[in-house]
C-alpha cells in the first residue's frame, strides 16, 4: 500500500515545508485520512480518484481542506464524497462548519449527476471497509473526540495514532495485530512544552518514550503532526530518544507499506 503525506506549508521559496500546519494521509492516492490539505496539495489524479475521506476528530488542522475540495469539485463529481467519520465527529462537521454561515450545507446540495456529500459513519472498534481498506477505529486521548486507526489492505497493516495525549487502549489493540509494517505517531510539542503539552493532549518526546515503552511490535515507527514552530527542537529531541526505527515521517514521500 502507499502511504503519502500531503504537503501543506511552503517555505520562501515555493517548496513544500517540513513545518507542516495541516494533516492529511492518502493512501493508494485514493482514499485521504484527514482532509487538513486536501483541496490545497492533491495532485489531478488524485483529485479525480479521492472520494473517501476519513476523519479523525474535527479540529481545523486536520479538515481545513475538505470544504473547499468539494467546492472544486462540486459542478463535475459524478459520485459523491464520502465523509466518513463517528457520528459525533459528523454533528460537529454539521453544525460548526457546513453551517450555511461557514460554508454551505453540501450534504444537502446536488449537482447534475445527484449528490455531492454523503456522510459515512462508523462505530468505534467495528472493522469498516473503504474501498480495498479494512479499517478499526480506536478512541484515543484528545481534547475533542477523535480516534486513531489501524488500517489493512489484506497484505499489509498500518496503526496512525493522529492528535493524542497518553493511551492504552489503542497499544492494547495494536499489540493484538499479528504484524504491521509502519506506525505513525503523534508528537506536536518539544520537552520544554510539556504542561501546554499535556494541557492541549498532545505528546512530547519524553512522553512519546514511555508511550513507545507499551508497544510490543517491531516495525519503523514515524513521528507526524510535529507544532510547525518546533519542528527543530522536536527533531532533535527525537533523535536524543536513540530509538533505532524510529524516525519524522518526510513530507511528500510516498511510503511503501
Ligand atoms: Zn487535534
Amino acid at each position: 500500500m502507499r502511504f503519502q503525506l500531503l504537503p501543506s506549508t511552503f517555505d520562501e521559496n515555493g517548496r513544500a515545508s517540513v513545518r507542516q500546519h495541516l494533516a492529511c494521509f492518502v493512501v493508494d492516492d485514493l482514499i485521504a485520512f484527514d482532509a487538513g490539505s486536501l483541496a490545497f496539495s492533491t495532485t489531478a489524479e488524485q483529485k479525480k480518484q479521492i472520494r473517501d475521506v476519513v476523519i479523525s476528530h474535527a479540529h481545523l488542522d486536520h479538515i481545513a481542506g475538505l470544504p473547499l475540495y468539494i467546492d472544486d469539485l462540486f459542478a463535475t463529481i459524478k459520485r459523491p464524497i464520502q465523509v466518513h467519520a463517528t457520528k459525533e465527529v459528523i454533528g460537529i462537521l454539521e453544525r460548526d462548519i457546513f453551517n450555511w454561515s461557514v460554508y454551505p450545507r453540501f450534504s444537502e446540495l446536488r449537482n447534475d449527476y445527484g449528490v455531492v456529500m454523503e456522510y459515512r459513519p462508523f462505530e468505534i472498534e467495528k472493522e469498516f471497509a473503504v474501498k480495498h481498506l479494512k479499517i478499526k477505529a480506536i478512541p484515543v486521548n484528545h481534547k475533542v473526540p477523535s480516534v486513531g486507526f489501524i488500517v489493512s489492505d489484506g497484505r499489509s497493516t498500518f496503526a496512525l495514532t493522529n492528535d493524542t495525549a497518553e493511551i492504552d487502549r489503542f497499544w492494547d489493540v495494536v499489540n493484538g495485530e499479528k504484524h504491521l509494517s509502519a506506525i505513525l505517531i503523534e508528537c506536536a510539542f518539544p520537552d520544554e512544552l510539556g504542561s501546554l503539552a499535556c494541557s492541549s493532549h498532545h505528546l512530547t518526546p519524553k512522553v512519546l518514550q514511555t508511550e513507545l515503552a507499551k508497544l510490543k511490535q517491531h516495525c519503523p515507527i514515524y513521528v507526524v503532526n510535529i507544532k510547525p514552530m518546533y519542528v527543530d527542537q522536536v527533531s532533535r529531541q527525537i533523535i536524543e530518544l536513540n530509538i533505532e526505527n524510529l524516525a519524522l515521517l518526510k513530507v511528500g514521500k510516498i511510503y511503501e507499506f
